[in-house]
Parts: structure tokens; sequence; C-alpha cells
């Protein structure tokens, strides 16, 4: 069995669609690990898209219980408010009842899987699934101590990356493109990246794909069309800062 894994599509129609061309036949499950909606100019599109996705578990992220209403907008900073307040009242009906029964952390069961009876799945971290961004091998450290899986994949820093902790240490990578890991040693948190946001100065949409019975786990990417995100952010008069920074990555 093979998962596709996505994370923080932010209403990115152009670069969901890109990940689900590139991973054609090449999956039999999909977890989403949450940011469906907020700065794209896609939420509907892309919360549709998501629901018809094969054998899915899907969380919500932080920006998805903020379009909700269902958030303290405070830490949100004025660009990042502004899509959320319109992305808030883009959201259709339908939109709305899928987010708000998504949790921001959850169990998948792996019935039959010989080593894995279960992953941990976070938006954030298995300690605070809503707001804490693991990005250092100290902060990752705590979080083993939040989950007993032998795995966690999480979302939200919209940087792709892995922990692994062993008997003796606990390390962190960046990925790149291609960069594949085997699972059958430790215990791993692995970050996909973003597909619809990437952060870590790659435009490129983020994906990763986990092979259970190969136990291993793959970091890809894969270009898109980002003029046309971006002239689709113009037409809805989203923040100009949103917009530019997707030619960036970051
Ligand atoms: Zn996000």
């Amino acid at each position: 069995m093979r998962i596709l894994v996505i994370s923080d599509i932010h209403g990115n129609q152009v670069a969901l669609s890109a990940v689900l061309s590139a991973a054609k036949d090449r999956y039999d499950a999909v977890w989403c690990l949450g940011d469906l909606v907020g700065y794209g100019p896609n939420p509907n599109e892309c919360v549709a898209m998501v629901q018809a996705l094969p054998n899915l578990v899907c969380l919500c992220g932080n920006h998805d219980k903020a379009a909700l209403g269902e958030l303290d907008l405070s830490e949100f900073n004025a660009d990042a408010l502004r899509a959320v307040l319109w992305g808030g009242d883009a959201l259709n009906a339908e939109s709305r009842a899928y987010l708000q029964q998504l949790t921001a952390a959850a169990i998948a069961k792996l019935d039959g899987h010989p080593a894995w009876r279960q992953v941990m799945l976070a938006h954030g971290s298995p300690r605070d699934p809503i707001w804490e961004y693991i990005l250092t091998p100290e902060i990752a450290l705590d979080n083993f101590l939040h989950f007993s899986e032998a795995l966690c994949l999480i979302g939200h820093s919209h940087i792709p990356l892995y922990a692994h902790l062993t008997a003796s240490e606990c390390k962190m990578q960046l990925a790149t493109d291609g960069l594949e890991i085997v699972l059958d040693e430790g215990r791993f948190i692995i970050n996909p990246g973003s597909v619809g946001q990437p952060r870590d100065h790659d435009p490129r949409a983020a994906y990763g794909i986990l092979d259970l019975a190969a136990m291993r786990w793959k970091f890809h990417r894969v270009t898109y069309d980002i003029s046309e995100t971006q002239a689709r952010m113009h037409a809805h008069n989203l923040p100009r800062r949103l917009i530019d920074r997707l030619a960036f990555g970051r």
C-alpha cells in the first residue's frame, strides 16, 4: 500500500491539481494533514477535490479553524488575517460542514501491516496539533514523548523535513526533491512540505509518498503554473505579499 501525503494546500487548486497528476497511479490512499484553505483563491474547489480522494484521512489546521471562525485571530499577521477573513466569507455550506467535522490530530490505522499498526498524524505537532511548529531537533525530541507510534506525519511549517530518533540521538534534516528515507530503525517525524504555499525557497508544490510495503518515504516536488494562482489571487484582491511570495517559495 502506498499513501500520498499532502499538507497545507491553502486554497491553491492549481498546485493541488499538479500534485495529483504527478502522483497519479502511485498511491492507494491519501492522508491530508490540514490547512486546506487560507491564503489561496480556491478554498471550496480544494475542499471538494480533497474529499473525493480515495481512502482519505484528513485533518484540519489552524487556517481551516480560522476560516470557520473557531480560532482567536490575534495570532495572525495583517496579511494572513485579511486572507483568512476573505477565505471565511468565501467558504460555502458544503465546505464548512466538511471542515467542521475534522480534527487537527488523528491516528491512521494500518490493519495487517507487519511492522506498524498505526501512524500518528498531526497538523502542527502531537503536543499541540493546532499551533506548534516542529523546526528544531529539540522540539522534535520533546514531541516524541507525546505519541507512541514509530512514525508521526506533520504539516504546518511548510518546510519539508524529517526528524529521526535513535537510541543515541535525535537528528533533523531538511529535505529536497527526491530524498528517500528507509523507516526501518528508530522513530520518525516527517513533514512533506506544503502543496500550496511552500516556504523552503523552492516554489514547487511539495508532497510525500509513504510506501508501507517497502517501509520507505520519498519527498517529491512538482512545478505548477504559479502565475495562474497569482492571477486568481489578484482577481480576489488578496494581499500582494501573499501573491508575490508564491514565486519565491518563502
Ligand atoms: Zn499552513
